[in-house]
């Protein structure tokens, strides 16, 4: 008997640490890691022991003869990875931890932002013997785990288990939080720095991107930042609106989110209440009329940026055929002209040998169709005050109702610490930002909008080791200005803590289960406050 992983695998290698025999591959230190769509255990090798199901906090993983039926394929996928690849590569050695640091007191570090790059900070610089630390997490909104609530699709309810770690760091001695802080604007970048020896901004990249299309301000037109926002229930964007009465909805782009879109616009009300939607979202998409979703790429099927787990979840799901036109696969790998043989190109090769069996698959005349098109660059959002389709440039035209725009995100920056024209984020040397002192970062405010939330994990801890260099080296000064919780208060800031995110945690849930739903989400921002607030009643 193996273990397998499956589709809701999130890279971050918890199981890799836990493996007694080494059979997980590729662990973070090893070449092929950045590259893999997910990891994989080796068939042979595994010794049945249980160790990587308990440490999985999405549980992706699964004894061979519980696999569920939806994820037989990966039996298979886990053996051929290693079949493909042959041996695996040495993982690179880690460096060593670094000398003890003596300081004049706790190391006082603030990490503004509670996403998965903010927790993955606090949790490298908690478990630090080099010496003793103090850790403020800081997040604008009310709520923790950034995208993990506001981006993850609602209806990846394992994925989004991955908070479970999350919590447990925010129990940790050596960490606190304050929720409802935004940096900028509450407290500025000076006087943070003022508080703490180090900040270090995990602050994302939540902004939706401009095309500069000629019709993007339409009615109808819209980006992925701001649907997924709406249907995730963000405070800042849960009043949206979009209309949702036509039959087709164009996306321009295909990455992961384009997919997460299209599912979500095609699903049928069970999978919508099974799903923790943002109420008003489930009521609108219950409603809709959208039958077709054509998912739109510049380049063509090679260059496709979805991984193959997002598309199988498609490919497989009841009522919707994947419509592929076999004409535009001709330039896809095959296995005997892939020299290379290492996770990208198995990645490379899984998406398109799944590509040419959908091209290949009979329609079966299903109520709802997801259409993968290639070689389109869209030139015009078509429409008087609302859309009425895309032009592009090759001529050709396709009417919808919706169109969105899924091609990447933006940081939005904080004000007084630099960043890099047009993407927002923070040029940093292995995490410390570039022209400013004292300043870290991780996550997606370094890398850009780029890896699963596994990825975020080896990227703070680069931060991480930077950061204690530093502060060994004498380059971070002691904290001088006034303590964060002082400007807090006398600015009548009210700060949510980890109780006050517990207290409104456990509403959802309570709430959730009456109507039948895993969780009824609040969404608004003053109402968050309030159940919040109940904690300290
Ligand atoms: C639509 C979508 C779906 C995704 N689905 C998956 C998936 O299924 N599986 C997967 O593994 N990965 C998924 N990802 C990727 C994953 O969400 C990211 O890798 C991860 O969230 C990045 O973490 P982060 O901490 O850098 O940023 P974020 O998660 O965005 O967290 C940033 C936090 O900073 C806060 N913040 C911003 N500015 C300030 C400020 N000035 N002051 C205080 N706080 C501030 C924000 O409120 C936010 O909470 C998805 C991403 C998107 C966009
Ligand atoms: S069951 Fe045990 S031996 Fe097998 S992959 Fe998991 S941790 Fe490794
Ligand atoms: S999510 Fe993490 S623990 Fe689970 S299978 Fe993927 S890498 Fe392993």
């Amino acid at each position: 008997m193996t273990y397998v992983i499956t589709q809701s695998c999130c890279n971050d290698a918890s199981c890799v640490e836990v493996c007694p025999v080494d059979c997980i591959h590729p662990g973070p230190d090893e070449p092929g890691f950045g590259a893999a769509e997910m990891l994989y255990v080796h068939p042979d090798e595994c010794i049945d022991c249980g160790a990587c199901e308990d440490a999985c906090p999405v549980n992706a993983i699964f004894p061979d003869y519980e696999v569920p039926d939806a994820f037989a394929p990966y039996v298979d996928i886990n053996a051929a990875f290693f079949e493909f690849t042959g041996e695996q590569e040495e993982p690179a050695p880690l460096p060593p931890p670094g000398p003890k640091i003596t300081g004049n007191g706790p190391l006082k570090v603030a990490v503004v932002g509670a996403g998965p790059a903010g927790w993955y900070v606090a949790e490298e610089l908690a478990a630090t013997r080099r010496c003793d630390v103090e850790i403020t997490v800081i997040d604008r909104l009310a709520t923790p785990y950034g995208l993990v609530r506001y981006g993850v699709a609602p209806d990846h309810l394992d994925t989004k288990e991955i908070v479970s770690g999350f919590a447990k760091t925010a129990r940790h001695r050596r960490v606190r939080t304050r929720y409802n802080v935004e940096i900028g604007r509450d407290v500025t970048h000076e006087e943070l720095l003022g508080a703490h020896h180090a900040v270090v901004y995990t602050t994302g990249a939540g902004e939706g991107r401009s095309l500069g299309l000629p019709g993007e301000e339409l009615s109808g037109s819209t980006s992925a930042a701001e649907l997924v926002g709406w249907y995730n229930g963000h405070p800042d964007r849960a009043a949206l609106t979009f209309p949702l009465a036509h039959e087709r909805a164009v996306i321009i782009g295909n990455g992961n989110v384009a997919l997460d879109l299209a599912r979500l616009l095609l699903a049928d009300e069970a999978a919508l209440t099974a799903s923790d939607l943002a109420p008003a979202a489930l009521s609108a998409l219950a409603a809709s009329g959208i039958r077709e979703v054509v998912v739109t790429a510049r380049r063509g099927a090679e260059h496709a940026a979805f991984t193959s787990p997002e598309l199988r979840a498609l490919a497989d799901a009841p009522g919707i055929d994947v419509v592929v036109d076999e004409a535009d696969l001709a330039a896809l790998p095959t296995e005997a002209d892939t020299t290379e043989r290492n996770a990208g190109t198995f990645a490379a090769l899984q998406k398109a040998d799944l590509l040419r069996d959908l091209a290949a698959r009979p329609r079966t005349d299903a109520a709802k169709r997801l259409v993968l098109r290639f070689g389109l660059t869209p030139t015009e959002i078509l429409g008087t005050e609302s859309v009425a389709g895309v032009r592009f440039a090759t001529g050709e035209e396709i009417e919808a109702g919706l169109v969105v725009r899924a091609t990447g995100y933006r940081s939005a920056g904080v004000a007084g610490v630099p960043n890099e024209a047009g993407t927002g984020r923070f040029l940093h040397e292995a995490g410390r930002v570039i022209g400013a002192e004292a300043t870290y970062t991780a996550g997606w405010a370094k890398r850009g909008p780029r890896g699963v939330i596994g990825t975020n994990r080896a990227c703070a801890a680069e931060t991480v080791r930077t950061l204690l260099d530093d502060y060994a080296a004498g380059s971070l000064a002691d904290p001088a200005g006034e303590p964060l919780d002082d400007l807090l208060t006398e600015r009548g800031v009210i700060i949510v803590d980890q109780t006050g995110w517990n207290t409104l945690d456990t509403h959802e849930c309570e709430s959730g289960k009456e109507i039948g739903r895993p969780r009824a989400k609040v969404t608004d921002r003053e109402e968050q406050m309030r159940i919040a607030a109940l904690a300290r009643v």
